[in-house]
């Protein structure tokens, strides 16, 4: 039981108190395929403590992090066998947290913060033959003693390849590259309905019947961003559309309407574009909530440089091409959906989603349906509804290449 408890633990808690220029606290444990068992909040708002009980014990790395207020725990592969729910309810200085997958091997737990908060204490000691627990104190500090967090280095973001030229790659393609995006993943559940239905889980469902779909003509070359539960960051989704020179992406997510009043009317899929202006407040609110995606992961987000480069991607879109070919694409992909599913008020927008912001490659994003809609849950739920909605985004992308290639000849 020892083993345990290392020496490491004061100096690593000292480095967490240290602020803001303090290297991220380092607790090494023994890595091995561990289980998370149960989760809780305890305390209130001079002390809150996070409880984490573990199978055996892990090295875990804890550190802070601003806009948003939030303590990042990364932990290596570890299995969370917790309790649909659990992290939703806030308590004391903590606000919500969630867990998940980061990458391949690597798992991480969010903890939102009501405010800039300080780690009092960051311990994992064992609790039985089986079973370690690690605690995690937190207690209130001021806005300036924050800083930008102990973990703002590192979670800094990786400086993006420049783009390749992929028009040369392109032409000698027999087969057209189709990237199926699974919105969220991993450590981002996106939305999460009533009935405890995750977005991430959803859209991963469908996007592996639209590869089935896709792949079954054996005319695509078909690709996706995510297979398993893995978080994947808006970049690396970007940089992948990039690196495969993609002639389509197409991100799939479902949405959900936080007013009460409009649970039971709003429903249905849209189709977005991207657009400088969104096309309505809607749409801008729902890139909003999308490119929020980094920041729910833990993840740095650097807006002036990214506005730099998104600034040059739009110069980029006024040759128009991909645009344009966008825009063919969700007319077809609208009409085709109109026939199969409910889509809702308003199908076709637009607005500045992160991930449809690609020079080269046409791109929509896909709103499959209201995860706040009681019959639109069900049906996003549903195998036999999730293969139809492959199916009309199947015959909508035969359409386009069609067309595409009818007009090359
Ligand atoms: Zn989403």
């Amino acid at each position: 039981m020892c083993a345990f408890l290392s020496l490491a633990l004061p100096i690593a808690v000292i480095a967490a108190m240290g602020g803001a220029a303090a290297e991220p606290t380092s607790i090494h444990r023994k890595s091995a395929m561990v289980e998370a068992r149960r989760a809780e909040l305890t305390g209130d708002r001079r002390t809150t403590a996070f409880r984490l009980a573990l199978s055996a014990g892990v090295r875990a790395e804890i550190y802070t992090l601003a806009n948003p207020y939030r303590v990042v725990v990364d932990l290596p592969d570890v299995a969370f066998q917790l309790p649909d729910g659990v992290g939703q309810q806030g308590r004391g200085l903590v606000s919500a947290f969630r867990y998940g997958l980061l990458a391949e091997g690597k798992a991480r737990v969010v903890i939102d913060t009501a405010g800039p908060v300080v780690i009092k204490r960051a311990d994992m000691a064992a609790t039985g033959a089986r079973s370690v627990e690690l605690v995690i104190e937190l207690g209130p500090t001021s806005a300036q003693s924050f800083g930008t967090g102990t973990g703002a280095a590192r979670a800094a973001p990786a400086k993006a390849d420049p783009a390749p030229p992929p028009a040369a790659r392109k032409r000698d393609r027999i087969k057209p590259v189709i990237l199926i995006d699974a919105g969220h993943g991993g450590i981002d559940p996106g939305t999460t309905s009533a009935g405890n239905l995750r977005e991430k889980t959803i859209v991963l469902a469908v996007a592996h019947a639209l590869r089935a779909q896709l792949s079954a003509s054996g005319r695509y070359d078909v690709r996706m961003t995510r297979k398993t539960d893995v978080f994947v960051s808006l970049d690396q989704r970007l940089k992948m559309s990039r690196d495969l020179a993609a002639d389509l992406f197409i991100s799939l997510h479902a949405d959900a309407i936080a007013q009460k009043g409009f649970v039971n009317t709003v429903r249905g899929a849209t189709v977005y574009t991207l657009s400088e202006r969104a096309s309505d407040e809607e749409a801008r609110r729902m890139a909003e909530k999308e490119n929020n995606s980094d920041a729910v992961a833990g993840l740095q987000t650097a807006n002036f440089e990214e506005e730099g480069e998104v600034r040059s991607i739009l110069i980029d879109l006024l040759k128009r091409e991909t645009s344009n070919f966008s825009a063919d694409f969700s007319n077809t992909l609208v009409k085709r959906l109109g026939a199969t599913i409910s889509l809702s008020g308003n199908p076709q927008r637009s607005a500045a989603f992160k991930v449809l912001r690609q020079a080269d490659t046409p791109s929509v994003l896909v709103e499959l349906g209201y995860m706040s809609h009681p019959e639109d849950e069900r049906l996003l739920n549903s195998a036999a509804w999730q293969r139809r909605v492959a199916a009309a985004i199947g015959t909508a992308v035969d359409s386009y290449f069609s067309k595409r290639t009818a007009k090359a000849r």
